[in-house]
C-alpha cells in the first residue's frame, strides 16, 4: 500500500476496519513522515473536542432567556411588595391622623380602650370581609394586570377604612351628629 493511502487514513482513524488500523499502525511505526502527521494530527483533534465541549450546550440559550424573564419577575414582585407597604404605611398613618382629629380632647386612658375596642371590632369585621371575599377573588382570573389590582387593593383599603370609621363612628355617637 502506498504511502499516500496511509496519510488520508491518519485523518479518518475512527472509520478505519482494525485490519485497517494495523496496517496504519505498523505503518507509522515505519514511517516518519506518517508518525509525525499522526501525532500532529492526534494533539490537533483533541483540541476540536475539547472545542466542542465549550461550545454552548443544547437549550443553553434557551434557558438563559428564561433565567432573564424569571429575574425581571422576581424585582417586579419586589417592587410590588414595595408600593404595597407604602400603601399600607399611608393608610395607617391617615388611619392614626384621622383618630388623632378625632380624639383631640379625650383623655388618654380613654383613647387606649376605645383603641383595642375598635381593633377587636376591625377584626371581628375584617374577618367577616375576607370570608365573604375569599371565593371572589379565587374566581378572578390571574391575569388581571399588577396595575389593576394595586388600585383595586389600595382603593379597597381606604373604603375599608372609611367604611370602619363611619360605623364606629356612628356606633358611638349615633347617627345624629352633635
Ligand atoms: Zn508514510
Amino acid at each position: 500500500m502506498n504511502h499516500q493511502q496511509f496519510e488520508s487514513w491518519i485523518f479518518e482513524q475512527n472509520d478505519l476496519s482494525s485490519e485497517e488500523k494495523n496496517a496504519l499502525e505498523n505503518h507509522i511505526r515505519q514511517c516518519s513522515t506518517c508518525n509525525d502527521l499522526n501525532n500532529k494530527w492526534q494533539v490537533i483533534d483533541q483540541h476540536l473536542h475539547s472545542l466542542s465541549d465549550l461550545s454552548p450546550a443544547v437549550g443553553f440559550t434557551q434557558r438563559w432567556k428564561t433565567d432573564l424573564a424569571e429575574r425581571k419577575q422576581q424585582a417586579q414582585r419586589k417592587n410590588t411588595v414595595k408600593i404595597l407597604f407604602i400603601l399600607l404605611m399611608v393608610a395607617i398613618i391617615l388611619f392614626f391622623s384621622l383618630l388623632f382629629i378625632y380624639y383631640k380632647n379625650t383623655s388618654p386612658i380613654e383613647i387606649v380602650s376605645n383603641l383595642i375596642q375598635m381593633f377587636l371590632q376591625i377584626s371581628i369585621r375584617l374577618n367577616i370581609i375576607k370570608q365573604s371575599l375569599i371565593p371572589l377573588f379565587n374566581s378572578l382570573p390571574v391575569f388581571v394586570p399588577l396595575l389593576g389590582w394595586l388600585l383595586l387593593s389600595s382603593g379597597f383599603f381606604l373604603l375599608v377604612i372609611s367604611w370602619l370609621l363611619l360605623i364606629w363612628r356612628v356606633s358611638t355617637q349615633g347617627v345624629f351628629l352633635k
